[in-house]
């Protein structure tokens, strides 16, 4: 879904720039002028505080930046004790995709495709290594991950 454009460079470059030019003021100061405390409204507990440093091209994607996540998952799936099967009998080899809407939804070799309700964003959280691939479509991602 990434791709770098000059615009991206540009604005790359300009907010290392702004990064370099304040390191430069820091370093002109003895010591770093005390952060100014001021009471801003409390902000719910539940919104993260994304830096505002980088332009958004660079930060990693959020949730909301996505239509959702997906994995590979090559072992036997084991919900709730028990391993789970698609309904041709395939056990192992699945893509897990988690969707926005917090949904998890898995998809055999065969590309049977059903919502897994016990599952949700924070199973797929434990269980999902670090994003490194972003995919233009759907199709694409399944490529990728071998289906
Ligand atoms: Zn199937």
């Amino acid at each position: 879904m990434f791709r770098r454009t000059t615009r991206a460079d540009r604005e790359f470059r300009e907010a290392q720039r702004a990064g370099q030019a304040l390191l430069a003021m820091h370093t002109e100061w003895p010591e770093a002028p005390a952060p100014v405390a001021a009471s801003a409204p409390a902000a719910p507990a539940e919104v993260p505080v994304v830096p505002d440093f980088l332009p958004p091209e660079f930060r990693a994607p959020c949730r909301q930046d996505v239509s959702g996540f997906m994995m590979r998952w090559d072992l036997p799936l084991v919900i709730d004790g028990e391993v789970h099967a698609c309904h041709c009998g395939a056990y192992r080899n699945w893509i897990v995709f988690n969707m926005r809407d917090d949904s998890v939804w898995l998809r055999c070799e065969a590309g049977h495709e059903a919502e897994e309700t016990r599952l949700d964003s924070a199973w797929y959280n434990r269980n999902s290594g670090p994003v490194d691939h972003f995919h233009p479509t759907l199709e694409d991602g399944l490529r990728h991950l071998g289906h």
